[in-house]
């Protein structure tokens, strides 16, 4: 049976349908588990009437249905894993970074966390049989800290083309929290065109912490990194993408963040990303990266080096 289009849903018309679509919702199932104020927020439509839309495409997209633990695992072979160029880093992420998922890097400043979105963007890049993911990369950066120089140095390392392997990277700035919400949603829009593979936000909480201070604002906070987490789910799960971001940690304990070694965001961040990975300097431009939460795999660590090369083991 051939899918409903959106313009046989109830309350769409052509004009509704091309907002849906503009906005990425191209099939029932995404329509099927929005919410309605979201969904209203985003199609400029009013909240009754993206109930109405919401409940007609459960009924078609035929959601709320249990799947067996064999039909999960037969999905599950879609996912692709993401080489690092370290093998002893792919193997603590049980085979490299897997998309449809996020992996979120915190530490303090000058731990690597960069440096690593950096080679992953680089590798997204290459074809599967590399380790890569064959297909292109969205970059939102807040902290001004990309460096095309950087990607140039790590692919040559690579033997890939420098200047292709830029083409194929796609930054922009974000210059407030709210912008760096909307650019999720203008790299839906790039994603119908490119392969956009792996997404980067480095760094998803820099704003946030900036601009949510004192007691009365954490809530606020805490709802809009929900809401912006839950995004980059949805572009990871619709584009088969793999999503990098990075949380600071303060060097020093703060009276207002509290404990230094616990990144920002706290339960929302930690309970959204997929898996989360503590960085921290050691000897020599090495760096110990251990994982800390993952739904599948053992909390561990291992040495990886970041040389003028990239990442290595
Ligand atoms: P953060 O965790 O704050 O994002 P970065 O990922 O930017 O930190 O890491 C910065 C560190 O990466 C530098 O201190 C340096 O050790 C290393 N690094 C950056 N560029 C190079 C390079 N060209 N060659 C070797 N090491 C580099
Ligand atoms: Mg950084």
């Amino acid at each position: 049976m051939p899918e409903k289009k959106l313009e046989e849903l109830p309350g769409v018309g052509p004009a509704t349908a091309e907002k849906l679509r503009d906005a990425g919702y191209t099939d029932l199932m995404s329509i099927a588990v929005e919410s309605p104020k979201t969904l209203a927020e985003v199609c400029e439509i009013g909240e009754s009437t993206a109930v109405k839309i919401i409940a007609a495409a459960k009924q078609a997209a035929d959601v709320g249905g249990f799947e067996t633990g064999d039909q999960v695992l037969e999905r599950r072979k879609n996912i692709h894993k993401l080489t690092s160029c370290s093998k002893a880093f792919d193997e603590l992420m049980g085979g490299g970074f897997e998309s449809q998922a996020i992996a979120e890097f915190y530490g303090e400043f000058g731990s690597g966390k960069t440096q690593i979105c950096f080679q992953l963007a680089v590798n997204a890049t290459m074809p599967e049989e590399k380790g890569g993911l064959g297909g292109e990369v969205v970059v939102i950066d807040t902290e001004n800290t990309f460096r095309p120089e950087r990607i140039v140095q790590m692919a040559t390392a690579l033997d890939l083309d420098p200047i292709e392997t830029l083409q194929k990277i796609h930054v922009a700035r974000a210059f407030n929290s709210h912008h760096q919400m909307l650019l999720v949603e203008k790299a839906t829009e790039l994603a119908r065109d490119k392969p956009v593979k792996l997404m980067v936000v480095d760094s998803l909480t820099a704003h946030f912490r900036a601009e949510y201070i004192g007691r009365g604002a954490l809530a606020e906070r805490q709802q809009s990194l929900n809401k912006h987490m839950h995004d980059l789910l949805r572009f990871a799960d619709l584009n088969n993408s793999v999503i990098a971001v990075t949380n600071q940690v303060a060097a020093k304990p703060d009276a207002f963040f509290g404990d230094p070694t616990r990144p920002i965001g706290g339960h929302i961040v930690g309970h959204t990303a997929t898996f989360r990975i503590y960085l921290r300097k050691s000897k020599g431009g090495k760096r110990i990266a251990r994982l800390i939460d993952s739904p599948n795999l053992p909390e561990a660590e291992v040495v990886i080096t970041i040389s003028e090369e990239g990442v290595r083991d």
